[in-house]
């Protein structure tokens, strides 16, 4: 049989979050390479070979994935959440456009999966239902002054905004930077979201707003929303909604 290459999501974290696309990927592999906590999330059995490696070394599993799948194997690339955000799609194509020219017949596909930021987003209500964008707030594979950038510009269009990677420990420092400057752009009261380890045992939501957030609410399990100027809180015995309007500007 020959050999294909699926770049698979798994979702936020709860196994009914899986789609069943992604389910039959795996039942039909031989291989699964991924972050040990994805390819964790993945069910030993006979004949299958799980390689589970290191962060930050992307670029050598998305070759190590290829060179599987050149060789006949029927391989997964796992990532959380969806494939394609932030996430393995990109380094398996980095290594398939520099990698040899016989890579390039390998039966490739990108199986899509539910992203962080809608798990979480569903979750509070509504955040992202008007125009928004989406920042990682990582500097390890860009400037931080391009962060910055973004983020200026994000306010000014008066997006919401959808922030992963908001802070670990290698990066202490940089969330703190983000909320100051948000403060600063934003003002006190814009809503704020924090969603952790969302559909997990652990998950935890807090909306508060931009004048209460502390650095020490995120981490590296932390999906990070901020509303926009239109953003707005229902408050109900059982926690409140976030949400904002289908409608914004002049001709609303
Ligand atoms: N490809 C993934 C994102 C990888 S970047 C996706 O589409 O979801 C890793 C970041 O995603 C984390 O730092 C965190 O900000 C966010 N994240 C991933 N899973 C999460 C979850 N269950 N709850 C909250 N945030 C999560």
């Amino acid at each position: 049989m020959s050999g294909w290459l699926a770049v698979a999501g798994l979702g936020p974290g709860d196994a009914a979050l899986v789609t069943p696309e992604v389910t039959e990927a795996l039942a039909q592999a031989t291989d699964v390479i991924g972050y040990i906590p994805y390819v964790a999330r993945v069910a030993p059995r006979e004949g299958l070979v799980l390689h589970a490696s290191d962060n930050r070394v992307e670029l050598d599993r998305a070759a190590l994935a290829l060179g599987l799948a050149a060789e006949g194997r029927r391989v997964v690339v796992v990532s959380s959440g969806d494939p394609g955000v932030f996430a393995m799609a990109s380094a398996v194509f980095e290594a398939l456009e520099a990698g040899p020219e016989a890579w390039r017949a390998i039966d490739i596909r990108v199986l899509p999966g539910i992203t962080a930021m809608l798990a979480a987003s569903a979750r509070a209500g509504a955040p992202l239902g008007h125009d928004f964008c989406t920042i990682n707030l990582s500097d390890n594979l860009k400037p931080w002054s391009l962060i910055e950038k973004r983020l200026r510009l994000a306010v000014e269009a008066d997006f919401a905004m959808a922030f992963y990677n908001p802070r670990s420990k290698a990066r202490p420092h940089g969330f703190a930077r983000v909320l100051d400057l948000l403060r600063a752009l934003c003002g006190a009261d814009r809503p704020i979201l924090f969603a952790r380890a969302v559909s997990t045992p652990e998950e935890a939501l807090h909306v508060v707003p931009l004048g209460e957030a502390r650095p020490e609410m995120a981490d590296m399990r932390t999906m990070v929303i901020l509303g926009s100027s239109t953003t707005r809180r229902i408050e109900r015995p059982a926690g409140p909604i976030l949400y904002t309007p289908r409608f914004a500007g002049e001709g609303a």
